[in-house]
């Protein structure tokens, strides 16, 4: 009988009733660990959380929490093989693309301990400068930032088990609020194990940092109104979410990571032969295939001027023909498979739906997988679509496919690729390239404001580049619209979900007394 993984909840170890349900290996199609959120005593464990884990973080100074952050990323620097093992066997994912999700956690915790550390000994954040409230300077206005007293729920999805908590936990522990996390069912062993070895290590306090898998029944229930709740996943669940009443009644914060129909967008003045078709071209093979497209920030939509539609589809194809599918422990592999058989049925699915509007570039799926069984296991072929008439498409504007699975389009004019972007409705991320520095600020001003991050390659910043897909702790993540409306990360802009802001008005003696607790938050 596979292990039935406990949860930590109440500052226990407890393990739900009932056989639980089973994750399995993507690529075996064998069973692994079972998970049960069934029988857990959800008020009692949400209180303990609120009450002994948030005041006893609360006692600490924000340079004290940023330690913990530290001791955190040590613990799991220190059990990194067992990561990487659970990873390949559970998410079927390369190594290299188990690091995405496993090391990009554990430096995000490393970006915001140093963080942190810079804000000493305060317990409290000052807002902006104060303000006179009329002729006589004495009396004033100071913003002031306070963690709030209650604690932060994370409903997780299933393609990034570690960052995805990380990335979240990160900012609410340093701004001094417990965490009560729930993965995906599909992957949650990583972030069970990982909340495991920090618990064990006994670096934070009771109720701090606590964890519940399987069923999420109940636990939106259990908010109240100084909790927040940070949700990623598709959009059909962020809806359940906001119109739960803890959110739409009780006012409990709620932030939304949803899908996105993200773009790239190639300078209507490059040539087949420029850097920055070479750049773009690299860029989109590498989005399709990292965690086989499985990111939220994966390039979906690829517009390139009409001229170069067949020469990007040519090259785009030619790289994708050499990725190898299959068994992630085979080192021949480039491309692992995708979390779950549900998922491979989805892309299928998605890719299907797809073809209605579009044509097909290039299948990868008359390629044998490497050491992998084609019926049993989910893994799923490069697959590049295309359209030249995407000003009639509705289905490739709206559709994300969440797998190895991009659409070139042809456009004519700058003015005509912003329209059609835009059509996303509100996007993560779009990437431009282009050698030219006015068409960069151009197109970044026409396109920012709906996107959360636009990421401009140009052939000096080649090397440098972190990347379209890439999720960097100082750089907003998150995006308008269809995309969720949320905002995380952002350097120390992600400590204000987690804070409640407050004027204070007062004669300066009482604000200098409070001042002396404080820190400036500078952004
Ligand atoms: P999902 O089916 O919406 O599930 C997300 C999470 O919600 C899971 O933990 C799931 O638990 C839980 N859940 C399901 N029903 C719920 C309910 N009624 N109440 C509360 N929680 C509930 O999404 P997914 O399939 O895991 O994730 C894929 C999607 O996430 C993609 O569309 C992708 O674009 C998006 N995504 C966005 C970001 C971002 O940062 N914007 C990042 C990653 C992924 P169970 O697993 O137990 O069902």
């Amino acid at each position: 009988m596979p292990t039935l993984l406990p949860n930590h909840l109440g500052g226990q170890w407890v393990t739900g009733s009932g056989a639980g349900t089973p994750l399995f290996d993507p690529v075996l199609g064998t069973e692994l660990v079972r998970v049960s959120s069934a029988g857990l005593d959800l008020a009692a464990g949400f209180r303990f959380a609120r009450e002994q884990g948030g005041s006893a973080l609360r006692a600490l100074s924000y340079g004290q929490r940023a330690g913990l952050l530290g001791a955190i990323g040590k613990v799991l620097q220190a059990h990194r093989d067992a990561y990487y093992e659970i990873a390949t066997a559970n998410s079927g994912t390369t190594a290299r693309d188990s690091a995405v999700d496993i090391d990009g956690g554990i430096f995000t915790l490393g970006y915001y301990a140093k963080q942190g550390e810079a804000l000493g000994e305060a317990r409290v954040l000052l807002d902006g400068e104060r303000i006179r409230m009329g002729k006589d300077p004495a009396f004033q206005t100071q913003h002031i930032l306070q963690p709030t007293q209650g604690l932060a729920l994370f409903i997780n999805a299933f393609n990034f088990p570690s960052w995805g908590l990380w990335e979240k936990a990160a900012p609410a522990l340093l701004s001094g609020v417990p965490v009560i996390v729930k993965p995906a069912t599909a992957t949650a062993w990583l972030t069970q194990r990982m909340v495991q070895d920090v618990v064990d290590a006994g670096i934070l306090p009771p109720g701090a940092l606590s964890v519940v898998c399987g069923s999420s029944a109940g636990l939106m229930d259990q908010l109240q109104p100084f909790d927040v709740v940070s949700f990623t996943g598709s959009a059909e669940t962020a809806r359940l979410i906001r119109s739960h009443p803890a959110v739409a009644e009780r006012s409990v914060r709620c932030n939304i990571e949803a899908d996105s129909l993200n773009a790239a967008l190639l300078d209507p003045d490059a040539t087949a032969d420029s850097e920055a078709f070479n750049l773009l071209v690299n860029e989109v093979v590498r989005e399709m295939t990292v965690k086989s497209g499985q990111k939220c920030t994966a390039i979906r939509r690829v517009f390139v001027p009409r001229a170069l539609y067949d020469a990007a589809a040519q090259a785009i194809a030619a790289k994708l023909a050499r990725t190898t599918v299959g068994n992630p422990r085979s080192e021949a592999v480039r491309m692992g498979s995708l979390v779950s058989t549900e998922q491979k049925a989805n892309v299928l699915e998605g890719i299907a739906r797809l073809r209605a509007e579009a044509e097909v570039l290039f299948d990868g799926s008359g390629q044998p997988l490497v050491d992998a069984d084609a019926a049993t296991s989910a893994c799923v072929a490069p697959t590049l679509l295309g359209s030249r008439a995407p000003a009639q498409a509705r289905l490739l504007h709206e559709v994300e496919v969440f797998g190895p699975v991009a659409t070139l389009m042809a456009y004519d004019g700058l003015a005509q690729a912003v329209e059609l972007i835009r059509r996303g409705e509100g996007s993560l991320v779009c990437s431009l390239y282009s050698a030219n520095p006015a068409f960069i600020a151009e197109a970044a001003l026409a396109l920012g404001s709906a996107h959360g991050r636009v990421h401009a390659i140009s052939p000096d910043v080649a090397a440098s580049q972190t990347g379209h897909g890439n999720v960097m702790p100082m750089s907003l993540h998150g995006g308008p619209g269809r995309a969720g409306g949320g905002e995380e990360l952002g350097g120390l802009r992600a400590l204000g979900f987690y804070h409640r802001r407050s004027a204070v008005q007062a004669g300066v003696d009482a604000l200098d007394a409070l001042a002396a607790s404080a820190v400036a938050l500078k952004l």
